[in-house]
């Protein structure tokens, strides 16, 4: 084999060839390979020049326009802090301006400080933190060499990250299946990471890992993806992660799996090439290449056969991989995992445990399990939706609800039962509740746990089931949802009562003040502005409204209902369907109309009042298509999450992601059409204007999205039907002059 199969743009700076703690499971060390012994101990000044030229040289060969450099080790902090500035420093002026240069350091944490955090916020270099979980699950493996636990020192780097979050890359935890997995993933989870990455402990047929059952690691990892995905995928796993997007045809974003050439290689301490790491785990000196920085150049090293095996895609995996139905997501596992008697040419020794997971989280995240029948996807994509659809969403987002519900740690056993009770008793009130928008909202921020009392009575009152029940007080308040708040009630709880279809608190309280409702003849919402978890959205909320502003919103909400049903039937039966709520923003600044929705909140809109009902009206049918595209995006993987690219939107002056462009493409369907519908009306020039101008934008911002190559099939068919709506106005009034 000759030539260059792919550059490499990721490379492993080993800065530190020894390590401060003694884990057993670590790979370096305490596996086969032994290289480490003979290495010196910090990268010199003169081998760190030559790795950022010989990369230099590379970049410039290839063109390769990004690169990933990670600082390793052993422990890569031990360099010390001036040997890592000296190190940064070097790499960003060789590389800065040929490329754009990617930097990370991965340490154990032990020792980083706010200096170390100082040097990495001025050289853009992101930390990632190895931690297996809660103390127990750390202090299983990650041991000092006298046997005493790192744990605190690392919960205090992370604290640091955490104060830095343009630092802070995330955690990546190795498993151990004797741990609790969902103890280990609430405990990742509480240090707000920006990503978790869950990695199987390397090893070999040759040494294999313990195995308590045929798949433990699948079952561990299940346990967890089913925790992840019901409470909404709170955060980014990159296994899991890699698993959807491979099933989608996309970037796997790791070598763990898929079949995604590597154009990964190691440099030493001492300057030595080196294959992928993990490798060390497969025999004594197996990463070794036998060329190093000063004698070769990379070119030399990626015509290394190691390095060109891992490049080869399904050809280099085995005849029983080479067969088997998850291997575009699998890809054989990682490399080294496929080693026995010599030879890579098997299945991971983790191969049952990957064929388990990946069907288990392809079962879950495709469109044939979300009962979403395609008339209703295209409906929906399209822009519109009859009620019918939105229904459709409504029961989706319900099953979604129940699942993050359930997922709520440390819920009272008493709110529980009282929830099991109001669900035999009276299901649709029970529905009724835990549709509200900022019950979601509560139950996704894993907050104040003790609210699923207050959850669970306003479904008991509702369900006219009798019951007493200790629920929270929050602000001196206690809020039912859908129901109520009792006002200057003090301390954290207060014992509620339900009795004879009245409920009052059994202590110091004003009677319950109810919700109100905006009504507007036949069709009415809730009127939000009790809520604790209201709060969610781009634009702060208004405080509980007084008679009047109460009464300017009902007079404006119910003319401007009026108008959605005389002149959007398009739009008017899917937002009857599913606008349950309006929640008031504070007042907007002068002359500026704000409103907004949130991930979590479906079927809430959130706005400052208007001028007119007509300005409000258009809001509610733009905001409405947030919700609508919101609760697709929970449903279906619509475009490349890994993708950082921005991208024009028409409509703003900066850059946006691709969700944002989707959002406002999605939602400006609707108000180029809310325009278009007043094309022959009193304000026509206004409305032509406007329609010509947010029809071309939308127009533009679709043939973005459909050229991003970022859009999976889903997202494909989406931007597509959005197309043919945009193209059935050509021939309509107002076409011409766009
Ligand atoms: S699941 Fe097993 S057989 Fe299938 S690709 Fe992965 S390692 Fe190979």
């Amino acid at each position: 084999m000759s030539g260059i199969t792919l550059p490499f743009d990721q490379y492993v700076l080993k800065v530190h060839s020894r390590c401060d703690l003694a884990c057993d499971h670590c790979y370096v060390y305490e596996h086969a390979d032994q290289t480490w012994r003979s290495r010196p101990n910090v990268m010199s000044v003169e081998t760190a020049i030559l790795a950022a030229k010989r990369i230099a040289e590379h970049v410039k060969q290839h063109d390769v326009s990004t690169i990933h450099v990670v600082l390793h080790g052993g422990e890569p902090l031990l360099a010390g802090h001036d040997r890592l500035a000296e190190i940064v420093t070097l790499l960003r002026e060789q590389l800065d301006g040929l490329c754009h240069l990617n930097l990370a350091i991965h340490t154990n944490g032990v020792t980083l400080d706010e200096k170390f955090c100082d040097l990495f916020t001025e050289n853009g270099v992101k930390v990632g933190i190895s931690l297996d979980g809660d103390k127990i699950a750390n202090d299983r493996h990650r041991l000092f060499r006298n046997g005493r636990s790192s744990y605190q020192q690392v919960i205090q780097a992370v604290s640091l990250l955490r104060a830095r979050p343009e630092i802070y890359a995330g955690l990546l935890c190795t498993i151990d299946v004797a741990n609790d997995p969902i103890k280990v993933y609430d405990a990742l989870l509480s240090l707000e990471p920006p990503r978790v990455d869950f990695l199987l402990p390397h090893a070999t047929w040759e040494d294999p890992p313990p195995r308590p059952s045929a798949t433990a690691y699948a079952d561990w990892l299940i346990a967890i993806f089913d925790r992840w995905h019901a409470g909404g995928r709170p955060i980014p796993v990159r296994l899991f992660e890699s698993i959807i997007n491979t099933t989608h045809e996309r970037s796997s974003l790791s070598e763990a799996i898929g079949l995604e050439p590597s154009t990964l290689v190691v440099i030493e301490t001492d300057g030595g090439y080196e294959q992928v790491d993990s490798l060390k785990v497969a025999f004594d000196g197996a990463p070794a290449t036998g060329f190093d920085l000063a004698g070769s150049s990379l070119n030399e090293v990626a015509r290394h056969p190691g390095v060109q095996a891992r490049q080869r895609g399904l050809q280099g995996l085995s005849a029983t991989c080479q067969k088997c139905p998850v291997v575009r997501s699998c890809g054989g596992g990682l490399y080294p995992h496929r080693f026995r008697e010599d030879s890579f040419d098997h299945p991971s020794v983790y191969c049952a445990d990957l064929l388990a997971l990946i069907t288990h989280v392809q079962d879950h995240t495709t469109m044939t399990n979300h009962g979403l029948p395609p008339s209703t996807f295209d409906a929906l994509a399209a822009g519109y939706g009859g009620a019918e659809d939105i229904e459709a969403l409504a029961r989706s987002q319900a099953s979604i609800q129940r699942m993050i519900i359930a997922s709520v740690p440390e819920r009272p056993a008493a709110a529980w039962e009282l929830l099991v009770q109001a669900d035999r008793t009276d299901p649709a009130a029970l529905r009724t509740v835990l549709a509200h928008p900022y019950v979601r909202v509560w139950a996704a921020s894993r907050t104040h746990g003790g609210y699923l009392a207050n959850v669970a009575a306003a479904a008991a009152y509702r369900a006219g089931i009798d019951a007493k029940i200790l629920v929270q007080v929050l602000g001196g308040s206690v809020h039912l949802p859908t129901v109520g708040t009792f006002d200057d009630v003090t301390g954290d709880s207060a014992t509620l009562v339900i009795e004879g279809g009245s409920t009052w608190i059994d202590g110091p309280a004003t009677p319950l003040t109810e919700v109100r409702r905006l009504d507007a003849g036949g069709f009415s919402v809730l009127l939000e502005d009790r809520d604790p978890s209201r709060d969610c959205h781009q634009w702060p909320a208004a405080a509980k409204l007084g008679k009047t502003d109460f009464d300017a919103w009902h007079g404006c909400f119910s003319l401007a209902w009026q108008l959605i049903e005389s002149d959007y039937p398009e739009y008017a039966p899917g937002l009857r369907a599913g606008l349950s709520t309006i929640m008031p923003l504070a007042p907007a600044p002068a002359g500026k109309d704000v409103s907004s929705t949130a991930r979590h909140a479906f079927g809430a809109v959130a706005a400052a009042l208007p001028a007119d009902p007509a300005t409000l009206a258009l809001l509610l049918i733009h905001e409405f298509q947030h919700v609508k595209l919101g609760a697709m995006l929970d449903m279906f993987d619509l475009y490349d999450e890994s993708d950082s690219t921005l991208y024009h939107a028409p409509w703003r002056d900066d850059p946006r992601p691709l969700e944002g462009l989707l959002q406002g493409t999605y939602a400006h369907i609707a108000v180029s059409d809310f325009w278009r519908a007043r094309l022959t009306g009193p304000e026509r020039v206004r409305a032509h204007e406007q329609y010509v101008l947010w029809r071309a934008h939308t127009a533009r911002a679709i043939e973005t999205l459909a050229s991003s190559g970022r859009l999976t099939s889903f997202g494909e068919r989406l931007v597509g039907r959005m197309r043919e709506t945009v193209a059935s106005w050509e021939s309509g009034p107002g076409s011409s002059p766009a």
